[in-house]
């Protein structure tokens, strides 16, 4: 009898996951079947829940924060063993000839997939990657807890550590939205040297709490004033008009990342908050390289996430909450409890 698995299946945007029995999928070649221990739920999921993101394969099964155990290795697999705990993320594929993937900006490739968009992803019991692109994990711990803890890396850890190498040198460092990928990337900049100032909706006393507790040097609504210039601003909410506030507190030279995948639109704004070689970037997805590098930084820190663990049924449950920014930290589905 073929096995059976219990998976969380986006059929149309606009609609709640539904949970689905399916069989366990098969490892086709250069691919492996990875028992699934934890996984994240992150802000791009309801982007694409909400029909914010472009051409997703549906049905789908979201989730890219993935962290499991090798349970079978397709044909022409090397270099990953059975049981051994791996990560996958965001970048599911990429063609390795486009001009892009042959100037190692594989991030921008023209053909790439993505896990939990175009490649079913990690709201499920097993899951099957490209293991090109699944990053070997410490498994010391079996704990559920230590899976969990592992996920956020995989997108908010890895999505903020490329804001933060994008925004270039900075000793102040400005962070808008303080969830999931802040809480990491201050952790990060804590380790490095470097100050950080967190801004949050105005009024929400918890996150500036949180902010603090992490080594805040400034915690605040994002309609207040730090109390000095920025060199850098890295935002992670999804909100347009924080572009044009966090220009205005940057520096001569400065830089505003937004590492968002969708954003509300930017209003318009005078040049002169622009002038004095500021610049506005975006951050998109991650190459293999930033994951590589961030998961070495990311016990040297060591990077603690918070996390709040939620049984796979209760994935919507987990989304709304992220949605109302119920919790501290980041949200992952556990497999088993
Ligand atoms: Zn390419
Ligand atoms: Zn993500």
């Amino acid at each position: 009898m073929t096995p059976r698995m219990r998976a969380m299946l986006l059929d149309r945007p606009g609609t709640p996951l539904r949970m689905v029995d399916l069989p366990v999928p098969q490892p086709g070649p250069g691919t492996l079947l990875i028992e699934v221990e934890a996984c994240g739920v992150c802000r791009t999921d309801l982007h694409l829940i909400d029909g914010e993101l472009p051409h997703p394969v549906l049905p789908i099964i979201p989730g890219h924060e993935i962290v499991g155990r090798v349970a079978a290795s397709g044909a022409e697999v090397t270099g990953f063993v059975p049981g051994q705990r791996v990560g996958v993320p965001w970048l599911g594929w990429t063609c390795g000839t486009c001009r892009f993937c042959a100037s190692g900006r594989e991030n921008l490739c023209d053909a790439a997939r993505f896990t939990g968009y175009q490649i079913h992803g990690g709201y499920a019991e097993y899951t099957v990657a490209d293991a090109r692109y699944c990053f070997p994990l410490p498994a010391d711990d079996n704990a559920a807890g230590a899976a969990a803890s592992l996920a956020p890396l995989l997108c908010a850890g890895l999505i903020g550590y490329r804001a933060l190498r994008l925004a270039g040198e900075a000793q102040r460092v400005g962070i808008y939205g303080f969830g999931a990928a802040a809480h990491i990337v201050a952790q990060v900049l804590k380790f490095e040297g470097s100050e950080f100032h967190a801004f949050t909706r105005p009024g929400d006393v918890a996150s500036q709490e949180f902010a603090r507790s992490l080594g805040a040097a400034w915690a605040g609504g994002a309609d207040r004033n730090p109390p000095c210039l920025l060199d850098a601003a890295l935002i992670f909410a999804p909100a347009g008009p924080l572009v044009p506030a966090a220009l205005r507190h940057l520096d001569k030279g400065g830089c505003v990342v937004c590492a968002g995948i969708h954003m509300s639109d930017i209003p318009s704004f005078p040049y002169n908050i622009l002038w004095g070689e500021r610049s506005i970037r975006s951050v998109a997805n991650l190459t293999r390289r930033d994951g590589l590098e961030f998961l070495e930084l990311a016990p040297r820190v060591p990077i603690r996430s918070e996390v709040v663990r939620f049984p796979l049924a209760q994935a919507n449950e987990a989304l709304a909450q992220l949605r109302r920014g119920d919790f501290q930290g980041a949200a992952v589905l556990t497999m088993k409890g």
